[in-house]
């Protein structure tokens, strides 16, 4: 078993990402720079917007956070969105998940520009890369790419199995492998809470490769994959003692595994990866680099 270590990868794709930085800046232009806008107090949410921020540092970056409190209107929400999309200075755009139940997720996804929205959840981005043309891609999905192309696995003919169909995780990742993109290739199957148990194991039972989005502590067990497989866990969840853990049960799944995700250290990490990558993207888009 060998671990797919998130932490590395990230570091060696924002390094370099800051290198490219020093060249734009040390040519007169100004730093890339991120948003993020934060609404009410949500504990998770704190620790990812700062590892975002700290990568933004790492980065070469600018980054900005926009406190809301949980009684902002939808309306007022959506006109400060107005006012950085038409922002000059601001390249990338995060409106961190999830936000307070009176306020409608897609209506505040829709409103980001699509040129600003480096989490790729738009659907002008996530219909441009499903329909294979250059967008943003979904974050997560796209960082569990670079990681495969990272430990150089291959995925063109290979048997995949994506367990949970968010739209911010395993939906795009299906459609990602699926493509004639250069991480992809693959035959995916896509199953969720209405895939019955024993279709469920027969698919994941013959993979090369699953990946995991379920928000269930252990769902993944041992008895569910073959020797050989590859893993990734996307699940990060919060156990009562403080613990962060993944979807799989990693101490009893991982000697079956030729690679597999620890959690922390993995997915999360790429995530954040990712949305450097895309928000490079986006200020190379403004200042027409190549
Ligand atoms: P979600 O929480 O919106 O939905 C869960 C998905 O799991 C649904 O599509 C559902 O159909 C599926 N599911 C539930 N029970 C199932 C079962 N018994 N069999 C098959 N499928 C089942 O999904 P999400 O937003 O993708 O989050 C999933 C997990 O990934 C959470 O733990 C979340 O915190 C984590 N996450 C991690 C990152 C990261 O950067 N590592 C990013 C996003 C989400």
């Amino acid at each position: 078993m060998k671990l797919l270590d998130g932490k590395k990868c990230a570091e060696s794709l924002v390094g370099d990402i800051a290198r490219k930085v020093a060249g734009y800046v040390a040519s007169g232009l100004r730093k890339p720079h991120m948003t993020i806008i934060l609404v009410g107090e949500h504990a998770p949410s704190e620790s990812y917007v700062k590892s975002k921020i700290k990568s933004c540092e790492n980065a070469g970056f600018d980054s900005a956070l926009l406190r809301f409190p949980e009684t902002i209107t939808e309306a007022e929400l959506l006109a400060k969105i107005e006012e950085i999309n038409g922002d000059q200075s601001t390249d990338g755009l995060i409106v961190q998940l999830p936000l307070p139940k009176h306020i409608n997720q897609q209506n505040i996804i829709n409103a980001i520009s699509p040129d600003k929205d480096i989490d790729g959840f738009h659907p002008t981005n996530f219909g441009r890369m499903t329909l294979g043309q250059k967008a943003f891609r979904p974050a997560t999905a796209y960082g569990i790419c670079k990681l495969l192309q990272f430990y150089e696995i291959p995925t063109r003919g290979k048997h995949c199995v994506v367990i949970g169909r968010s739209n911010i995780v395993g939906k795009p990742i299906s459609i990602m492998l699926s493509n004639d993109f250069d991480i992809g290739n693959a035959t995916v199957t896509l199953t969720h809470i209405e895939t019955p148990r024993e279709l469920l194991l027969d698919e994941t039972r013959r993979a090369d490769i699953v990946i995991v989005a379920v928000g269930i502590p252990g769902f993944v067990t041992e008895d569910m994959v073959r020797e050989g497989v590859v893993l990734i866990d996307v699940g990060i969840n919060r156990l009562e003692d403080g613990r962060i853990v993944g979807d799989v049960d990693f101490a009893n799944v991982k000697n079956k595994c030729s690679w597999i995700t620890p959690v922390p250290g993995g997915v999360g990490r790429m995530t954040v990866a990712a949305l450097m990558i895309n928000t490079l993207m986006a200020y190379q888009n403004n200042f027409h680099l190549s």
